[in-house]
């Protein structure tokens, strides 16, 4: 596991219970998210009613899971948590979702890898509140129509994009969470640090949010590894000078990249001049398999402005040169 990557690990899904926001007032950053749906959950509670489904869709660890938990807390109801590939048969929907009491959040991770089948019982069940039960087989098949209890579906996915336009007009509501400004990150860093009694100064905060790829369960796992650092080397409190030792021995650098982004870049820059070169000639270059690269290195590269995907090959911008502190060839590539 990369301590800069964005899926959860064993450990955080262990402190991530403690860390999670409670209510819509704790949730850090989102605003526009934020604002929007305390509105629909504010009108559903005062009309008595179930809140309309709630589609979340957002790169992983942005808060998903924590706003559905949420959604859940503010509408007073219990939720249950399943995902897409855990629901392999329409069956498995089928006995969930007539478990469901009412008013139930039911939250539905990767909900884009669902079962075809499972997918079609959804839509009834958002729409009627009602499912088909299939018993039998072939001709003698029957449907026995089987009555749900109003239910809040929060669907989440990496891209909405990813989902069957049917699904996805069947959501009253729809949120696309960001990735975080520094700033947001701090708030953040600061709150996990009096949940974790680290004491942590302002630039301390800074120092790792800048580390943290727009990402809040990165901030608080790089928050974890410098105070495991700052309580062994130094004195427990984390400082920008404790930050930034202890992720150098973490190998994340200022802007979040870690051994293996580095790695790309500095083959990319040193062995082909800054590009254009082919994705297999990089990986090689660098000891790694295409779809390392493909699809672990480089989504945040190019999100940074560091390199660019093009039809020739890879290329790198000048900001890149700059962050290895290099220098550009006198005739950069076209
Ligand atoms: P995945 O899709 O990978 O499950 P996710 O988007 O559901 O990720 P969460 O599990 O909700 O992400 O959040 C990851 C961690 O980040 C949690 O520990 C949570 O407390 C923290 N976190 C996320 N968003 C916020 C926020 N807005 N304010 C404070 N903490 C946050």
């Amino acid at each position: 596991e990369r301590l800069v990557g964005a899926t959860a690990d064993g450990e955080d899904s262990a402190v991530e219970a403690a860390l999670r926001p409670k209510d819509l007032a704790e949730f850090v950053g989102q605003t526009k998210v934020r604002e929007q749906l305390d509105l629909v959950l504010r009108a559903a509670r005062a009309r008595g009613a179930t809140a309309d489904h709630v589609l979340l869709s957002g790169a992983p660890g942005l808060g998903k899971t924590t706003l559905s938990m949420i959604i859940a807390a503010e509408m007073g109801a219990p939720i249950r948590i399943t995902s897409g590939p855990a629901i392999q048969h329409a069956g498995d929907l089928a006995a969930i979702l007539s478990s469901l009491t009412e008013g139930e959040v039911l939250f539905l991770d990767e909900i884009h890898r669902m079962s075809r089948p499972a997918e079609e019982m959804l839509y009834m069940a958002m729409e009627d509140f009602r499912v088909d039960v299939i018993v039998g087989k072939g001709p003698g098949a029957t449907a026995i129509p089987l009555e749900l209890p109003p239910f809040t579906l929060v669907g989440a996915t990496t891209r909405a994009g990813l989902l069957p336009p049917p699904l996805r007009d069947r959501f009253g509501f729809t949120a696309h969470m960001e990735f975080y400004e520094p700033a947001e990150l701090e708030r953040v860093i600061h709150r996990s640090a009096r949940l974790l009694d680290v004491t942590i100064d302002t630039e301390g905060a800074a120092e790792i949010a800048g580390r943290s790829r727009g990402t809040p369960r990165i901030a608080n796992r790089l928050l974890r590894r410098v105070r495991d650092y700052a309580q062994v080397r130094a004195d427990g409190v984390i400082t920008r000078e404790i930050a930034a030792r202890a992720l150098a021995v973490y190998e994340v650098d200022d802007r979040g990249l870690d051994r293996l982004d580095r790695a790309v870049l500095d083959a990319l820059l040193r062995l082909f001049g800054g590009g254009p070169v082919g994705l297999s000639t990089l990986a090689v270059a660098v000891g790694e398999e295409r779809e390392t690269v493909e699809e672990v290195a480089e989504p945040f590269l190019v999100r940074e402005g560091l390199l660019a995907r093009t039809p020739r090959g890879r290329i790198a911008t000048p900001a890149a040169w700059v962050h290895l502190g290099l220098t550009p060839p006198q005739q950069p590539p076209a």
